[in-house]
């Protein structure tokens, strides 16, 4: 398998008043070249900070990403260069993270001035080309962030990501904030672009039924661990981890009959805090099937059956 980023045994820790937030404890997974891997959860399970840290943007306390096989906390400065580049970010909010002070010029151009690409005369056409790219056009390149719907805005993220030739995408619950109707165009859009450029994406996302359209696999975590990881066809017909079964359940099925026949699996009480948790199995406060062990020992990511991983005692 051609792995373009792996991640090893990855933590990111945040000292609070009241202890030490354990946002990803430990996390490996690997993403492979053109593919989409998901990565769900409820808010506060760790994703986007899983998502940041593995760009860099956040300093890790522990573990390891390697990029193309090289590890990126020890690169050179031209392979980090390098690697700033081709690892970019789309961000959940695309009212918050366009500057409101600057064009849509400027703002797609921002990345390509950074790293000294497309400079001169072809600083333009690149500008055009990228929103021709995610269906905008030139007469939208001298307009204000505030000129254009929460969709367009997005296209506008996508665009700036894109300027500067990325080969993979951390796409931050790129959809959460925009209307249903426009969800789907954005994903369409993300989906078309990933054939034309070849690109590879993490999806983060906490709606699981857009993440089974767009990814080959789908990770969920839970209180800062990665409880389960398989391709999306199998992970949606066989969820072994009781948190998957319950999220699955949790989605309405569009055909009636089976929607009357599902077994609904109801979460009891919120996420527990991340802060300073107990040793065990996070999940065992919500679990109908905790046992003794849950509580003394964490459930090591296991290969249950081809590609599909769970983190649980039952298996
Ligand atoms: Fe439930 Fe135990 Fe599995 Fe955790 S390890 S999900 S508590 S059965």
């Amino acid at each position: 398998k051609d792995r373009l980023v792996e991640v090893k045994h990855l933590k990111k820790y945040f000292n609070v008043r009241s202890g030490v937030l354990k946002a990803v404890d430990d996390v490996s997974f690997d993403i492979c070249r053109g593919e989409t891997l998901g990565l769900v959860g409820e808010s506060g399970c760790g994703k986007t900070t899983c998502g940041r840290t593995l760009l860099g943007i956040y300093e890790a306390t522990g573990g390891d990403v390697f990029f193309e096989g090289n590890n990126t906390s020890t690169m050179n400065k031209q392979l980090k260069k390098d690697f700033k580049r081709n690892a970019q970010i789309i961000f959940q909010d695309p009212y918050a993270s366009l500057n409101p002070r600057m064009t849509v010029s400027d703002i797609i151009a921002e990345g390509m001035d950074i790293h000294g690409l497309y400079m001169h005369k072809e600083r333009q056409e690149r500008i055009y080309e990228m929103l021709n790219l995610v269906s905008l056009n030139k007469e939208h390149a001298g307009r204000f962030p505030h000129e254009f719907s929460g969709g367009q805005r997005q296209r506008i993220g996508i665009a700036r990501a894109l300027a500067i030739n990325p080969k993979f995408i951390v796409c931050d619950e790129p959809i959460s904030a925009l209307d249903v109707s426009i969800q789907a165009q954005i994903v369409n859009l993300l989906i078309k672009l990933q054939g034309e450029l070849n690109l590879t994406y993490l999806f983060i996302a906490h709606d699981l039924s857009m993440v089974k359209h767009i990814s080959d696999r789908v990770g969920v975590m839970y209180l800062g661990c990665l409880i389960e990881l398989a391709t999306s066809a199998e992970l949606y017909k066989n969820p072994l981890h009781p948190y998957t079964q319950a999220l699955l359940s949790a989605i309405p099925i569009p055909d009636p009959e089976a929607e009357k026949n599902k077994q609904r699996v109801v979460l009891e009480g919120d996420i527990p805090s991340p802060i300073n948790p107990e040793p065990g199995c996070r999940f065992r406060s919500r679990c109908r099937y905790a046992k003794a062990v849950c509580s003394e020992k964490r459930p090591e990511l296991k290969e249950v059956g081809p590609g599909h991983f769970v983190s649980c005692h039952l298996y």
